[in-house]
């Protein structure tokens, strides 16, 4: 019998995180569901053991490497992990401080990296990494420290990928669009309908379409695949002229 396999996903406790952490469940892993929040997490993991999913909840900041390797360390074996939590706000660029780098880079990026560091060093052959960039990476207005964020992920990405060539553990991005979540609903209503007008098909993605791409390059499958980008975004992306 294969051997059940342990996914541990960051920023699980809503949004794109959760969609990934059911969607690995569901193709059979058991899934550490990890987040800030002790009744959001709990209400998470209950939400999937009530579908058969093997989850577990539990309370970690991606930026604290103590509280983060105490999560790992209570169990056997880490097979995957994908570092969804993410943090997002506006500010245009005559109104950006050192402040909003420094807190963004502290999530997004650091954060990352610790997840990721952490569960390579308990990972064998078979081991995958899913990070969670943005479209963004490629550019924005009013949110540059966003921006730099995710294109910093994108960069970590392919360096831990090119350390790792060869040893059967895998360090892959999927970088969504415009997804219907509680970090883009936290927007005005008239807002999130005015950009979801602004997508090739004229609304947000739905968060499970974010997380079967990451199932996938979390599977056997995509082994020969590491260090990539894979955007999830309806072809908005792709610019260009035309409509
Ligand atoms: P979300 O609804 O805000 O969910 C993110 C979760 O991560 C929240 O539960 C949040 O907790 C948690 N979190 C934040 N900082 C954390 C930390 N240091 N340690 C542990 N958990 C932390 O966001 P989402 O829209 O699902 O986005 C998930 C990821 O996808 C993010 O990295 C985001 O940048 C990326 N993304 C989203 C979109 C989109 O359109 N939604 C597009 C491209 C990329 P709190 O609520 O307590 O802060």
């Amino acid at each position: 019998m294969v051997a059940k396999r342990t996914s541990l996903v960051t920023g699980a406790g809503q949004g794109i995180g959760f969609a990934i952490a059911r969607a690995l469940g569901v193709a059979g892993d058991r899934v550490i569901l990890l987040d800030l929040d002790q009744n959001k997490i709990d209400a998470a993991a209950e939400s999937l053991r009530a579908e058969g999913i093997d989850a577990l909840g539990a309370v970690a900041d991606t930026t604290n490497r103590g509280q983060i390797q105490a999560v790992m360390d209570a169990e056997e074996r880490i097979d995957t992990v994908v570092t969804a939590a993410g943090v997002y706000w506006d500010r245009k660029l005559a109104d950006l401080t050192e402040d909003d780098f420094r807190k963004m880079m502290e999530v997004n990026l650091i954060g990352t990296f610790i997840a990721a560091q952490e569960g390579i060093a308990r990972m064998t052959t078979g081991g995958r990494v899913v990070t969670i960039s943005s479209r963004g990476a490629l550019g924005g207005t009013r949110f540059a420290h966003y921006v730099a964020s995710k294109a910093a992920v994108v960069g970590l990405t392919r360096a831990f990928a090119m350390e790792l060539r060869g040893t059967g553990i895998t360090v892959n991005s999927v970088a969504p669009g415009f997804t219907d979540t509680p970090m883009t609903r936290s927007a005005p209503e008239e807002m999130f309908e005015a950009w979801s007008k602004l997508e090739p098909a004229g609304r947000a993605a739905d968060p499970s379409e974010i997380a079967s791409a990451v199932v996938w390059l979390a599977s056997p499958e995509a082994a020969f695949v590491t260090g990539q980008t894979l955007f999830v975004d309806g072809g908005k992306s792709l610019g260009g002229l035309g409509i």
